[in-house]
């Protein structure tokens, strides 16, 4: 057995492979039926299930950010007074409760005040650790978030 003989039996085989293809071999593609009709089944289900969860992520954060945009207004307690929850920013002066981050009034603009979770001492909302009792909240401002993650100018430097 030499190397032609060899090379004969490859070329031959290459075109019995390529026969298939070239010429319909219909006991090939009936073979292939069930695996078509497998497809065809079990490809709309796919499909819709790949939509169905496209769907689902795209609609559930927005429900989640309209829940926690924006102030919301205090609650009024027995004394003619707003009530404001602890660990939360709120301003005193519109009575408006902020989410957990928010430092400035949107109204006013003033500086947020917040109530200390664990001594009910109040202070600025811009002070993360109380100076009472130590107690950290951990707030992440959404500015700080925001500047992160662009990294910087392209052609800053060059300009000047
Ligand atoms: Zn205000
Ligand atoms: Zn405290």
């Amino acid at each position: 057995m030499n190397i032609v003989d060899v090379l004969n039996q490859i070329w031959t085989q290459i075109l019995n492979v390529t026969a298939i293809f070239v010429t319909p071999d219909w006991g090939f593609l009936i073979s292939l039926l069930p695996v078509l009709i497998l497809l065809g089944l079990v490809g709309p289900f796919l499909t819709g299930l790949m939509i169905g969860t496209v769907v689902y992520l795209v609609t559930k954060p927005r429900v989640k950010m309209a829940f926690e945009e924006g102030p919301r207004v205090a609650e009024i307690g027995p004394g003619g007074e707003p009530v404001f929850p602890v660990g939360l920013p709120h301003c005193r002066r519109d009575g408006l409760i902020y989410p957990s981050g928010t430092l400035r009034c949107e109204r006013c603009h003033d500086e947020l005040a917040v109530i200390c979770p664990m001594c009910s001492l109040g202070r600025s909302a811009q002070i993360d650790t109380c100076t009472n009792c130590g107690l950290v909240l951990k707030v992440v401002p959404r500015a700080i978030a925001v500047r992160s993650t662009p990294g910087p100018k392209p052609g800053g430097a060059a300009a000047a």
